[in-house]
């Protein structure tokens, strides 16, 4: 019986081969797209555009739906591939759970009431607003969670009316072409395309006419680059972008009881994760237990390969982010800080395998605080004053996430009040939900994803006003 896989790749001899960071073992062979084929791709889906929107929101509801059970008839099989390619183990918050949301996104963009709404109905005049399809959006993807990602920039366009063209990441390309493979079973032709390009199909792209929206997700230095490529075509842009969120324990907080969800809050995805904690603040006054607590939790958190059940950290992703990560641990441990754990990678280890790193002593301007690791280490930072720790959360160009950790209600809401991000959790972190609009303050980004908010931002508003009568 052929696999999602045999149809997707290329055939032998033929396009980009494609390793298990955690072994170097092939994975697949990916095709190589290129800028022809992105071409030729946004052609079909302008051609297949009108009468997807003609199909009516019902009836595209319907189908969404029957592509959720679609996912979930090819869910291990996906889970597989995933773990693979991107390394992320089957159990834990990782390749099951990732196919899992990509089934529960894709269901949760039926939901929301996107009907025309009356705005004015006075006797005098009346006023409505129609959310109308914008046309082709592009979705461009990162390889960190690059099924999840691509369903977020999937589901609520194809809802709203639109067809979809995704460049998926290069390092992680076979996984969305599978995804996107699965849900074309169900869907009409060229309504979702897939074109494994590189950043050269990705700035084509952004640049080109028969592109209406691109909702990228991705680094600050790659979205900026598509706003520019996007801007002669005044296209409409979503931007989710990276982030270094901070996380502020309060002195009233109880360590044993937070270690779990905290570290899981860090070290989702072994760390890779836009809106994971990377920076965490604790008073002096708990910061011994807080520690300990957390090098418990971590040290007894299998890292591994993948496809082995019981681990539940995998490798970082590839070899440029893994240097990034051991450059930061470096950094910090030259200028004195103290590594509770890990720090120590093995030279020889096959994979690219970083060790679960826990840094305290650590000034808040060392560059393993002020810039984004995007892998499995996290610096706790000794405060004594919490305005000193909201200024410090604060301080970055960035805002994706942030985080409060107090048993108290009101103070808790009081430190959330005061932190400048996207999404402030309290005594959580991380812990997204599609009913609940996701995206960045500052730096970050702009634009959300998720909710009806997050579908509205896939239409064209439409206003029709007139005076009392002049329409029905
Ligand atoms: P990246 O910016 O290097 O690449 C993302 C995508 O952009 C890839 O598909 C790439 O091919 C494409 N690309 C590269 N150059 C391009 C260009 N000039 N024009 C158009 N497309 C181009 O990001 P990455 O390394 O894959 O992902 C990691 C980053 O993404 C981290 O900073 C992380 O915080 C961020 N991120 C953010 C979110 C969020 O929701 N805010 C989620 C996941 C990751």
């Amino acid at each position: 019986m052929s696999t999602v896989l045999d149809e997707i790749q290329a055939p032998a001899g033929a396009g980009r081969v494609i390793t298990d960071p955690a072994t170097g073992d092939e994975v697949g062979r990916v095709p190589i797209a290129t800028t022809a084929d992105l071409d030729a791709a946004i052609a079909a889906a302008r051609a297949a555009q009108p009468s997807w929107a003609q199909l009516g929101d019902a009836r595209r509801v319907d189908l969404l739906n029957a592509a959720a059970d679609a996912l979930q008839e090819h869910a291990e099989e996906l889970a597989v591939l995933l773990s693979r390619e991107q390394g992320k183990p089957l159990n834990g918050p990782n390749a099951r759970f990732e196919v899992g949301a990509c089934e529960a996104w894709l269901r949760a963009s039926t939901a929301p009431d996107v009907s025309p709404q009356v705005l004015v109905d006075d006797g005098q005049i009346r006023a409505e607003i129609h959310y109308r399809p914008l046309g082709v959006v592009g979705a461009i993807g990162p390889w960190n969670w690059p099924m999840m990602i691509s369903i977020w920039q999937i589901a609520p366009n194809l809802r709203m009316g639109n067809t979809v063209v995704v460049k998926p990441s290069e390092f992680t390309p076979l996984s969305v072409l599978a995804l996107v493979s699965v849900l074309n079973t169900v869907l009409p032709p060229d309504v979702l395309i897939a074109v494994p390009g590189g950043r050269d199909v990705g700035e084509a792209m952004a640049a080109h006419p028969g592109i209406d929206k691109i909702m990228f997700t991705g680094s600050i230095p790659t979205g900026k680059a598509i706003i520019r490529s996007s801007a002669d075509t005044v296209k409409r842009v979503t931007m989710e972008l990276g982030g270094n969120d901070a996380g502020i324990v309060l002195d009233d907080a109880d360590p044993a009881a937070i270690a779990q969800d905290l570290f899981w809050g860090a070290f989702i995805n072994t760390g890779q994760t836009c809106a994971a904690l990377k920076r965490l603040y604790v008073p002096d006054s708990l910061y011994d237990a807080v520690c300990e607590e957390l090098t418990k939790v971590a040290a007894a958190t299998p890292m591994g390969v993948g496809l082995s059940e019981e681990n539940l950290l995998g490798p970082v992703q590839n070899r440029k982010q893994y240097d990034i990560v051991a450059s930061l641990v470096e950094q910090a441990k030259d200028s004195g800080a103290r590594v509770l754990l890990g720090g120590d990678p093995d030279p020889q280890a096959v994979g690219n395998f970083y060790p679960t790193t826990l840094v305290a002593d650590i000034d808040n301007d060392n560059p393993l605080v002020a810039q984004e690791q995007f892998g499995p280490a996290l610096p706790i930072i000794r405060y004594t004053n919490l305005q000193q720790a909201i200024a410090w959360a604060n301080g970055l160009e960035v805002g994706l996430g942030a985080s409060v950790w107090s048993p108290s209600p009101q103070r808790a809401r009081e430190v959330a009040m005061q932190l400048n991000a996207g999404t402030v959790w309290v005594n959580e972190h991380g812990a997204i939900d599609p009913r609940v609009p996701f995206g960045g303050a500052k730096g970050s980004g702009y634009g959300v994803e998720f909710g009806r908010e997050g579908l509205l931002e896939c239409a064209q508003a439409v206003s029709v006003k007139g005076p009392a009568g002049s329409f029905a």
